[in-house]
């Protein structure tokens, strides 16, 4: 009598799976080649969202029906992120070798929360191959997580728990003889706030220094204000340098924050999220030099890196101040000497996460592939751009830049003849709008000193100089057509 096989979540017919997944790897190649040829942006169908409101199954259909439904109704309603005139928010853009990256990481499925087992290393190497890049020491210690935000609660976790003066871990913020402050700029990102709140401390503890006129924290004006704090009983704990801005893309004097928190024994951590890896650039920004001296930096691989999101860092120079924010190690996880047990350095004694993605994978045959110095190119033709978007705007009367544009943001506007502040933010929403449902360019919104901007931020790798051409000349017609110039 034959046995039995039993039921598992594995293909009936491995042929079968074999035919469909190699159409529709197929498929996403020639989808990504001809990008192009599509418009950036498509409204949904209003039948789409309703097929997307089905309640699940309890009867699956074979992968084949379900694939197709993935392309009719899923794939063609892309965000847009992977197409050249795609400069809304900053989200990279992807690449193919990202792509295999996912698949084969996602084919061992491997967790990378400890254990002696190879993903570990690979995420090791990664990370230190950016401490390398960023200029920290060799034992810095660090791990991958979804990005930006995640990097950024984590460095700013391990600054609150080793520069608190009490046992912040057990006894918590309330117990804190002097409430913990910390410190940045009105542009920061709000994902910092976000991780201030969630640590407990409240976003007032969060002291939010106005810019100076090129939208960088200036040192002396945060200096006065520790020096206020300590003297009205606060302890000042963390400085949070920008590296480009998200709104403008300014860098922070990370120089002059890093001699302050020398001076007021505070933690100094870098939110880098895009512009830290401004380092690759030919000419890298003169305030940029001061990112080595942070004590804790962010910084996103989905972003100017364009490898596939989700993927960000955080590196700490100390090890032991990392692992002394995040280790608690129960009987279930305690490391072994011998076996998969083994190894000391399990990354979930340094993060949140225990469970974790392959994610290093992709940022391993990214950079094995495209090399550190087809990342240098590519970033400083995209700053090369950027320069020629700005003198596209600076070269027409009807446009008008509204901040200084240092790195790869550039917040603009239609002018014309328009006067009336209100009446340039409808005009501009309304071009916002239109670049969109005709498909050809995302910028996203933003507001600088309150007015109104259409926002450019630069990380695409696709995006060749005519696309900024012909960004500025649509919106220079739309903004025509509007007011009936
Ligand atoms: C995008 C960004 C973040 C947040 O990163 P995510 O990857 O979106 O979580 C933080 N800071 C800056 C400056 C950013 O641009």
């Amino acid at each position: 009598m034959a046995l039995e096989t039993p039921e598992t979540l594995d293909p009936d017919d491995w042929e079968g799976f074999r035919r469909l997944a190699h159409q529709a790897m197929d498929d996403m190649i020639d989808y990504l080649r001809d990008v192009d040829a599509r418009p950036v942006w498509q409204p949904i169908p209003p039948e789409v969202k309703e097929f997307l409101a089905d309640p699940a199954p309890a009867q699956g259909r074979p992968v084949e029906d379900v694939y197709r439904a993935f392309r009719e109704m899923i794939l063609p309603h892309q965000m847009g992120n992977i197409h050249p005139r795609f400069w809304g928010w900053v989200i990279g853009t992807g690449t193919p070798v990202g792509v295999l990256a996912e698949l084969l990481a996602a084919t061992m499925n491997p967790n990378l929360g400890g254990g002696d087992h190879v993903a570990n290393y690979v995420e090791h190497q990664v990370l230190a191959w950016f401490a390398d890049l960023f200029g920290f020491p060799a034992d810095a210690s660090g791990l991958l997580v979804s990005g930006g935000s995640m990097a950024n609660l984590v460095g700013l976790a391990v600054a609150r728990s080793a520069r608190a003066e009490h046992d912040i871990r057990r006894r918590g913020v309330a117990a804190a003889p002097q409430p913990l402050t910390l410190y940045a700029s009105t542009e920061v990102h709000s994902c910092v706030p976000k991780a201030v709140e969630l640590m407990g401390l409240g976003s007032d503890a969060l002291r939010l220094i106005p810019v100076d006129d090129r939208f960088e924290l200036p040192v002396d004006r945060l200096e006065q204000r520790v020096t206020e704090d300590v003297a009205a009983g606060f302890r000042p704990v963390c400085v949070i340098g920008t590296a480009g801005t998200v709104n403008t893309g300014a860098t922070d004097d990370l120089d002059g924050l890093a001699d302050l928190c020398e001076r007021h024994g505070m933690w100094f951590h870098v939110d880098g999220a895009f512009g830290s890896l401004a380092v690759l650039a030919a000419r890298p920004p003169a305030h940029l030099a001061g990112l080595a001296r942070a004590d804790s930096i962010a910084f996103d691989l989905h972003k100017w890196m364009s490898m596939p999101i989700e993927v960000g860092g955080v590196l700490v120079k100390d090890r032991n101040a990392h692992r002394a924010a995040f280790a608690l190690v129960p009987d279930y996880l305690a490391h072994q000497q011998r076996g998969l047990a083994s190894g000391q350095d399990w990354f979930s004694d340094y993060g949140i996460q225990l469970t974790r993605g392959f994610r290093a994978l992709k940022v391993w045959m990214s950079i094995m592939h495209h090399g550190l110095d087809r990342y240098r190119r590519v970033i400083q033709r995209n700053l090369d751009q950027t320069r020629h978007l700005v003198s596209l705007v600076e070269g027409a009367t009807e446009l008008e830049l509204l901040a200084p544009a240092p790195l790869n943001v550039v917040c603009f506007r239609y002018r014309g003849a328009e006067q009336d502040e209100g009446a340039l933010e409808a005009l501009n929403r309304e071009i916002l709008a239109l670049l969109a449902e005709r498909g050809v360019a995302i910028p996203s919104p933003t507001k600088v000193d309150g007015r109104f901007a259409l926002r450019v931020a630069h990380v695409n790798h696709r995006t060749r100089d005519e696309d900024f051409d012909l960004l500025t000349e649509t919106v220079i017609d739309l903004g025509r057509q509007l007011t009936g110039a």
